[in-house]
């Protein structure tokens, strides 16, 4: 891994309501990696994310962004600071077209992408582009869901489990695109349950379990982590 911290976290703690989910993460996540939670589920990874951008009842603890603490920071703030979260559910507009869906959000930083850069990165995209957000394929619909959230012009991406439910051959385009995002500069916050995929774009791998970071080692090192790897998430 290169270059000094972009993202880090040190004893967040979250709650929803009563319940306290989060129970003190510290983790890292220095500028150009892809960097993956992983963990059963219900262990938190997901409210890692919503901590970050902001989008939880409460948290604590302290989020350093790019030299800002952005840990009372509102999530819109949070967007401006170039931070963008591709939730698991996607968020796809069914009413509107694949081009409505692009054009929502807000370009809030310079570098934004353009549709016709996003179109190179998306080819399906193109074809789809009149197409109503109900019409598509699982696998588009997770497409669009990435391909939006670089229209902000955010340069660090969190992306929810966005191999979920989808076909092996989709699987693998969303690895390809991935991988093409980090060439392109773009610095990842992968949660993925299956580390077979993630294997194949993390540099690094954290292991969440009851709200805390309980492992973490680098790609180089998964075949030694195996079985404890096992172990944790109970595959
Ligand atoms: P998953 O893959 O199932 O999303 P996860 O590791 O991402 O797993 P979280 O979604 O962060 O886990 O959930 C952590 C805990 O918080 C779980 O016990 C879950 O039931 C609880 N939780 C999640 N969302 C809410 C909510 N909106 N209100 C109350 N509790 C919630």
């Amino acid at each position: 891994a290169t270059g000094k911290p972009l993202l880090s976290v040190r004893d967040l703690q979250a709650w929803y309501g009563e319940s306290h989910i989060l129970h003190g993460m510290n983790f890292e996540v220095r500028t150009g990696e892809v960097v993956t939670l992983l963990g059963r589920n219900g262990a938190g990874k997901t409210t890692t994310l919503k901590s970050v951008m902001g989008i939880i009842g409460k948290r604590t603890g302290t989020i350093d962004f790019d030299g800002h603490d952005i840990s009372r920071a509102s999530s819109d703030k949070i967007a401006r600071r170039g931070i963008a979260f591709c939730p698991e559910e996607r968020g796809i507009f069914a009413s509107l077209d694949v081009r409505e869906n692009l054009m929502l959000p807000p370009q809030v930083r310079p570098g934004g992408l353009s549709l016709e850069q996003i179109f190179e990165l998306f080819p399906n995209l193109r074809e789809r582009l009149k197409s109503q957000g109900t019409k598509l394929s699982g696998g588009e619909q997770q497409m669009l869901a990435i391909a939006r959230i670089l229209r902000t012009g955010a340069r660090f991406l969190m992306l929810d489990e966005p191999t979920e439910g989808l076909a092996p051959v989709i699987i693998q385009q969303i690895g390809h695109t991935i991988a093409r995002l980090k060439k392109e500069g773009f610095t990842i916050l992968l949660v993925e349950q299956n580390f077979r995929f993630a294997a194949t774009v993390a540099d690094r791998y954290y292991v969440v379990e009851h709200g805390k970071i309980i492992d973490g080692f680098a790609n180089s090192e998964l075949d030694a982590n195996m079985d404890k790897l096992h172990t944790y998430l109970g595959v």
